[in-house]
């Protein structure tokens, strides 16, 4: 039984599945892992790394491929990554299974064993594999970074003998787990933080991390005052409410700054494009729906976490054997094909 992993080749992706820290902890159950030369690089791992924690690196994606049992990776296959699976072949990623079934059919097509991470319930005992809840921990304190990166204005209040900057007023729409994360970052940078969410349990959980709670109804007008904006509501169908329309971006002041975590689905905000950032009179629209990848260093360890902890399930280290228990509903859920029949 191999276990490999390969470069990510979806566009702008810098992160890898498995980091050399758990590779290790796979070589200590003497189970051979194969890499493709430079999987691990956008990411801050070298080849060398992965060698000393016991992996054989292999010159291609096909050469992987070939040998692994079980391949880890990022994103669901690729078409044209689809071509090297065999069938038999188990692939554990993230599919988006919700908002791109076609992910799935490309997985069963191949006649591969496939498990969406993305499909995890969401209770207590999945969440050292939930893939969503450790990187849109990270896109959050990263979309934070981002913003700030761009405003022309200071962000915490400073008292200096030349007269006193004001702190920047942040406003996070959506405290789930990327909110969340964004309103404690901006908070301890010193912004100004208010927060909104259609969840009204959220009220105590924004409170307790130091920011301003603010209902639906008066999240225009708070807007109109802030100097960035950070957007989070995203479905796990890959829809996005419209949460901030043109009139109000041109509310804001001049120089303001907007982050669109949801742009690559239509975006919480009007005339948000993916991967670009627009000028719209002065303020700044940035459209980042995938800010997990530009801090790969800190993101791919905690997603190759998630993988070992889903392995550990699936996989019995010590026989070296394949256990697939249906009544376990993480497995039952999240298992999309089986040999390439669809579930
Ligand atoms: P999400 O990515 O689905 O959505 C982000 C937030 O946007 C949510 O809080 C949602 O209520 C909010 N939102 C949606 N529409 C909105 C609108 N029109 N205006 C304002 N806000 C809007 O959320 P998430 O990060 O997946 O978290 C959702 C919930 O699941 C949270 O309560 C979280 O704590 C919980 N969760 C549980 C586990 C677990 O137990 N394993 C893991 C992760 C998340």
């Amino acid at each position: 039984m191999k276990i490999g992993i390969i470069q990510e080749r979806r566009k702008n992706e810098n992160r890898v599945a498995l980091t050399p820290d758990i590779i290790e902890k796979i070589s200590k159950y003497d189970i051979e892992t194969v890499v493709e030369t430079n999987a691990g690089k956008a990411s801050g791992f070298s080849d060398e790394s992965y060698q000393n924690a016991g992996a054989q690196i292999l010159k291609s994606a096909a050469d992987v491929c070939k040998q692994a049992d079980i391949l880890c990776k990022i994103w669901a296959p690729l078409k044209e990554e689809a071509k090297l699976l065999r069938a038999g072949q188990v692939i554990i990623a993230n599919f988006q299974a919700l908002a791109f079934p076609e992910n799935k059919s490309i997985a069963a097509k191949a006649g591969t064993t496939a498990f969406a991470l993305d499909l995890l319930p969401r209770i207590s005992r999945a969440q050292s594999m939930d893939i969503l809840s450790s990187q849109s921990n990270l896109a959050g304190y990263k979309a934070v970074i981002n913003a700030f990166y761009l405003l022309k204005k200071a962000v915490p209040l400073m008292m200096t003998a030349a007269g006193t900057v004001t702190p920047a007023k942040v406003m996070v729409f959506g405290a789930g787990v990327a909110g969340l994360q964004a309103i404690a970052t901006a908070h301890r940078m010193g912004a100004q933080v208010f927060a909104t969410d259609v969840r009204p349990e959220t009220a105590g959980q924004i409170a307790s991390l130091g920011a301003k709670f603010v209902s639906a109804e008066d999240a225009p007008k708070t807007l109109a005052s802030c100097n960035a904006a950070i957007t989070t509501a995203l479905a796990p169908n890959g829809t996005a409410p419209r949460l901030i329309s043109k009139d109000q971006i041109l509310s804001m002041p001049e120089g303001a700054v907007l982050v669109d975590m949801a742009a690559a689905f239509d975006g919480n905000i009007e005339g948000s494009k993916e991967g670009e950032t627009l000028n719209i009179d002065g303020r700044l629209i940035c459209g980042n729906s995938n800010l997990a990848s530009e801090i790969p260093n800190s993101a791919s360890p905690l997603f190759a976490k998630n993988i070992l902890k889903f392995l550990s399930l699936i996989y019995s280290f010590q026989d070296k054997k394949l256990n697939l228990n249906f009544d376990d509903e993480l497995i039952n859920k999240t298992c999309i094909c089986i040999n390439g029949e669809p579930r």
